[in-house]
């Protein structure tokens, strides 16, 4: 089959189009590169531009027999997100609108969204399950809550099928080392602490260590990139199959704390590595941890990799060989 594959050069983007090439199926990028990389992608098909140039989108769906879409690309930094509420919506809602109005015109009839645990705001249930309260703290959330409805209606109205994906904490990298995560700038604690493991920042700051936690530090669910892409090819099987629409979180299930994940990077690097204890960042939940039994019941998801040392080792394999990320490489 042949996928169409939004912001395919960023860093969840970037390993599903690289597992959907392992699985042999035709893969078609569409990256307008303001965050994602040339040099994530190999051997495959591209399209520089923004999904707000329609004569664009046009244009990809003649050249291109599209079975059906990836959607990665958005704009996705919660505190960015608070300051410049006015560019979220914009970026992510109306450029997914445009893609939306423009696969339903040329009969693309499947699509896949990638959206996130940040829908759900301030849980009142640990694990999550898809159906508990959606009341965004942010317009980053709010604005893939709003996708998630437009999905929704546009399948009554059209029969637009769609999966929308629902991720927690994304980490760890391809396994060979091929590609990796490269944000500039890096707000994520893995490659933070990955970097002050490597020097080229002075030691980590721990958010709050106030929280009702057994040490006090934020408990998040880790979950390696490529489950996350393996869960996306199986949402576009289950779409192509029998058509729908849903929704899945995706994690593993498990929370690691702050002072967890940076003992196990001093663990997996051998880094002494420097963490000081900062206020909290605002907006941060205590706890954040998904049930994603749905994705494994009805999609038959299967993680690999939901041991954090892994995830850990595969994100170190990367930094540690691409110190500058994918300047110069
Ligand atoms: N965090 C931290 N120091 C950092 C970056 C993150 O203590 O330099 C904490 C953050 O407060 C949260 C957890 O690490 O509790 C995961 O943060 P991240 O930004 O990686 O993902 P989020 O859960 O916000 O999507």
């Amino acid at each position: 089959m042949t996928i169409l594959v939004s912001g395919g050069a960023g860093y969840i983007g970037s390993h599903t189009v690289l597992y959907l090439q392992q699985q042999n199926e035709e893969v078609i990028v569409l990256d307008n590169f303001s965050k994602g990389h040339r040099n994530a992608l190999h051997d495959v098909k591209f399209y520089e531009g923004d999904l707000a140039d329609t004569v664009l989108l046009d244009k990809v769906f003649q050249e291109n027999k599209i079975d059906a879409i990836i959607h990665f690309a958005a704009s996705s930094l919660v505190g960015e997100s608070m300051e410049k509420p006015l560019d979220y919506y914009e970026n992510n809602v109306l450029s997914t609108f445009q893609l939306i109005k423009k696969a339903v015109e040329h009969n693309v009839n499947n699509i896949v969204f990638s959206s996130t645990a940040a829908t759900y705001g301030e849980p009142k249930n640990i694990p999550i399950l898809e159906t508990d309260p959606t009341i965004p703290t942010n317009p980053y959330g709010e604005t893939k809550l709003a996708i998630e409805k437009m999905l929704k209606w546009s399948y009554e109205a059209y029969g637009l099928n769609s999966i929308c994906l629902r991720y927690f904490n994304a980490a760890g990298a391809d396994p060979e080392g091929k590609i990796g995560e490269d944000h500039t700038p890096e707000s994520h604690l893995i490659p933070i602490v990955l970097e002050a493991a490597l020097g080229q920042r002075d030691g980590v700051k721990i958010f709050g260590d106030d929280y009702p936690t057994a040490d006090g530090t934020c408990i998040r669910d880790y979950i390696h990139v490529l489950d996350l892409a393996q869960a996306h090819y199986l949402a576009v099987q289950k779409l192509l199959n029998d058509g729908g629409c849903d929704v899945f979180n995706l994690g593993n299930g498990h929370g690691f704390s702050v002072k967890e994940v940076i003992e196990t990077c001093r663990k997996v690097t051998q880094k002494d590595i420097k963490a000081d204890v900062s206020p909290r960042r605002e907006g941060d939940p205590a706890q954040l941890i998904a049930s994603s039994d749905k994705a494994k019941n009805i999609l038959g998801w299967k993680p690999h990799y939901d041991n954090l040392e892994t995830m850990v080792q595969h994100a170190w394999n990367w930094h540690s060989t691409h110190v500058n990320g994918y300047k110069n490489k």
